[in-house]
């Protein structure tokens, strides 16, 4: 496997990060998410912008243009010969001194790793996840917005380490009001009387994934309300959904113990699954 890595591709023994990078001593630095499906990646402009969007909040600049990383993550692909491909650009602040203060780290380092990876939770998507609600809540926005994609993932680590511990496929967050949030690594929509329902985007990440189920609900003839969740609307839903680039569109048929609609995969999930699958296949940015 290749690995870019500052302005060149490099073996994957070679893509080692100096330990003096502010990445490494401090989470800082923002990355992304993407899949490439059949020799095309899925919603590329949209990770590339997110990206981007999620740097300037940090106030770190990208050395290189949009287009010149949306070549470098297809070169990547293409020189990994992927097919299905999972793809991980990152931009760590780079190295500096010992101290926080990212003025003294001159250069940001653009990184791009490339895998062949498939169906996140294998059987599960014809069975149905469990989830639980954790008790570590979301990041707050006027703490560290979740819409920063950085590379500080500890809260989101803490969820998955809860829901481990509590047998559950994925987490739940509330947000610290006690709202509804997102999961570890994807965003959630309820299925209430033909409806679906998901939160605003204040508290969780801004879902690319999340985007496209809502384009198709609109194409499927299904409104989508944006609302403010507790548990009650999670405990009586008729259908659970979660959507991300790793998990893509994912029914969730038990959480907290507390049984979804008949237990399987409900019809409006099923119906969105199908159409995510025929998108998927024909859209994209050709490599
Ligand atoms: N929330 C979190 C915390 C995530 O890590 C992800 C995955 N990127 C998502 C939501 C889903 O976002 P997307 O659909 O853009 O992958």
């Amino acid at each position: 496997m290749e690995v870019y890595m500052d302005g060149t591709f490099v073996p994957q023994e070679e893509a080692k990060v100096s330990v003096f990078d502010h990445g490494f001593l401090y989470g800082d630095g923002v990355f992304e998410g993407i899949r490439g499906y059949n020799g095309r990646i899925f919603r590329l402009n949209e990770h590339i912008d997110r990206l981007y969007d999620s740097a300037k909040t940090i106030d770190m600049k990208i050395p290189i243009t949009k287009e010149e990383f949306s070549e470098i993550i297809l070169e990547t692909v293409r020189r990994n010969n992927l097919k299905n491909a999972y793809i991980r650009p990152i931009v760590t602040r780079g190295i500096g001194t010992m101290g926080l203060d990212p003025t003294h780290c001159p250069k940001p380092m653009v990184i791009c790793i490339a895998i062949e990876w498939g169906a996140m939770y294998g059987d599960l998507y014809e069975k149905g996840l469990t989830a639980v609600t954790v008790a570590v809540r979301r990041n707050a926005p006027d703490a560290l917005p979740p819409n920063v994609k950085s590379m500080n993932y500890l809260n989101n680590i803490l969820a998955k380490i809860e829901a481990n511990y509590k047998g559950g496929d994925e987490a739940i967050f509330l947000d610290a009001q006690g709202r509804i949030s997102e999961g570890s690594g994807d965003n959630i929509f309820i299925v209430k009387n033909g409806i679906i329902h998901t939160p605003h985007t204040l508290t969780n990440l801004k879902g690319i994934t999340r985007d496209v189920l809502i384009e198709i609900a609109e194409s499927l003839g299904i409104q989508v309300k944006i609302v403010e969740l507790g548990f009650f609307d999670l405990y009586t839903a008729d259908e659970m959904i979660v959507t991300g680039t790793a998990a893509e569109v994912a029914p969730i048929v038990k959480v907290d113990g507390r049984i979804i609609g008949s237990g399987r995969p409900g019809p409006i999930t099923k119906q969105i699954m199908a159409a995510f699958k025929t998108i998927t296949e024909k859209e994209g940015t050709p490599i």
